[in-house]
């Protein structure tokens, strides 16, 4: 079966394929680097590398590009709030949002590409939109004419053409009940940073950056563009209008957007001031992985209520896998194949395969996985799980692995997490007991290089960091 994903363009659920039958160009928006990332936000970036993973899963190679808006109103309001420049306000919180990218263990896009290194390509597609009669100058600013756009609309399926000609927006965010002739260069107002462009000095609005850097790096047209669902308007549909009208062609071929994470039934976001960072979590002792389990567990497309009940859930079910992960390691098995669990592996792997590419329906994706550990968990208590079933069902968790990427206990600073440490320490014990030596020397090796020191005593063994 093919890969099929929902297209918010065409409403459909359509068989995914990148226009040259290898490589997916892909463009997400990225964060807007103001503040910490909120887990709202990082369920929408962890979408991405679920999607990433899967395509790769699949055979394709990517070039996914990302992009950094370090210049937009909030951005200017609160460097200027601080008295702080703008650039060194942005890098901190970017630095920030790429550290919480690493922890959650989302893949790094090919390119991160940031507006405020792409402002003559901005320029350059304003003036090309200028040329084709698309925009209009007003008190020093540079507006899209969305009239002249007869598609607006198209991507949120809304029907723009009755509007009032000639009304303005500023704002880089708004309702669709205000649709207006958005900013593309908003003129300079006081000690805002600018820039000098034939049209006057100034800088640009949020929408452009997007158009300009999508192009620039993957051409006119894209296979796959991501993003939230609030950006489906107006950004993403300002961002065909200035594209589309500025090339002719399609600007992207599958529009994709990730449901909101809500706290409450309510869309968590720093203005309803009801959210919270990974880091906020970490410190509470929740790990990484159950976030990344949790953010994933629930398909892309379906509305995730976030709890710490939940949270605290996911770090169960990682756990559960864990256990099973290292029983499947280190059991001692009887010699043979037991044919049923070589069918159930083979079916499992079916529904994993078949529901991720339904649109990436994970929830379905892990409830195949669940039902071979519960099965073959018994058949290993009944003695019936036999050594030549071992590698089918390593394979199953491996690429589990390989796009849940939670089996791993997260490192901390100081080397090993707990968790891990006893991990280890149970690997080695079972490894012992089956007289497999080099593993267990192995494992005391790769302890102590984590500083932690084991003690083999009549109790059981005893471990203490440096
Ligand atoms: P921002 O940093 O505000 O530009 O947002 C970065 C990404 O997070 C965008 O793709 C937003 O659509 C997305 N986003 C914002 N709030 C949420 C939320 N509560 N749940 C999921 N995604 C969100
Ligand atoms: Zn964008």
């Amino acid at each position: 079966m093919a890969l099929r994903l929902y297209n918010t363009l065409s409403l459909l659920t359509e068989e995914f394929q990148p226009a040259d039958g290898k490589t997916v160009r892909m463009y997400s928006c990225g964060p807007t680097v103001y503040n910490f990332a909120h887990i709202g936000n990082l369920r929408t970036f962890t979408f991405n590398d679920t999607l990433r993973r899967w395509l790769q899963y699949r055979g394709f190679a990517l070039h996914h590009v990302m992009n950094i808006t370090d210049v937009e109103d909030k951005i200017i309001r609160k460097s200027m709030e601080l008295g702080v420049p703008m650039g060194e306000y942005t890098q901190k919180y970017e630095k920030f949002f790429l550290e919480d990218m690493a922890t959650l263990r989302l893949q790094q896009p090919e390119q991160i590409v940031r507006a405020t290194e792409h402002i003559p390509e901005m320029v350059e597609l304003i003036e090309t939109l200028t040329s084709k009669g698309f925009t209009y100058e007003s008190d020093g600013s540079v507006y899209y004419r969305i009239s002249q756009f007869p598609e607006y609309g198209k991507l949120s399926h809304s029907d723009f053409s009755g509007i009032q000609a000639g009304a303005r927006v500023d704002n880089d965010e708004y309702e669709k009940e205000s649709a207006r002739d958005f900013v593309l260069w908003k003129s300079r107002k006081g000690e805002e940073p600018a820039w000098e462009a034939p049209f006057g000095c100034g800088r640009p609005g949020w929408h452009i950056e997007c158009s300009a850097m999508a192009m620039k790096y993957l051409g006119a047209t894209l296979d796959i563009h991501t993003g939230g669902v609030d950006l489906a308007f107006p950004h993403h549909e300002n961002e065909i209008a200035q594209s589309e009208g500025a090339t002719g062609k399609p600007f992207a071929r599958f529009w994709i957007h990730c449901e909101h994470l809500n706290v409450d039934m309510q869309k968590m976001s720093k203005s309803v001031g009801n959210i919270y960072t990974l880091r906020e979590l970490m410190e509470m002792g929740h790990t990484p992985e159950a976030l990344r389990f949790l953010l994933m567990s629930v398909p892309y497309r379906k509305k995730l209520n976030f709890t710490l009940e939940s949270l605290k859930g996911a770090q169960t079910s990682i756990e559960r896998l864990r256990n099973y992960e290292l029983r499947l390691k280190t059991d001692h098995l009887a010699p043979g194949t037991n044919e049923q669990i070589t069918e159930l592996a083979a079916k499992a792997l079916a529904k994993f395969e078949e529901s991720m590419d339904d649109d990436l329906n994970t929830a379905e994706a892990l409830a195949a996985v669940y039902e071979f550990v519960r099965e073959t968990n018994s058949l290993m208590d009944q003695g019936a799980f036999l050594e030549g079933n071992r590698a089918a069902a390593l394979d199953l968790l491996a690429r589990f692995d390989s796009l849940f990427d939670v089996l791993q206990a997260t490192r901390t600073e100081d080397g090993l997490d707990d968790a891990a440490i006893e991990a280890l320490i149970a690997e080695r014990t079972a490894a012992k007991k089956a007289k497999n030596f080099g593993r267990s020397d192995e494992i005391r090796s790769q302890l102590l290089e984590a500083g932690v020191t084991i003690e083999d005593t009549k109790d059981g063994v005893r471990w203490k960091r440096k």
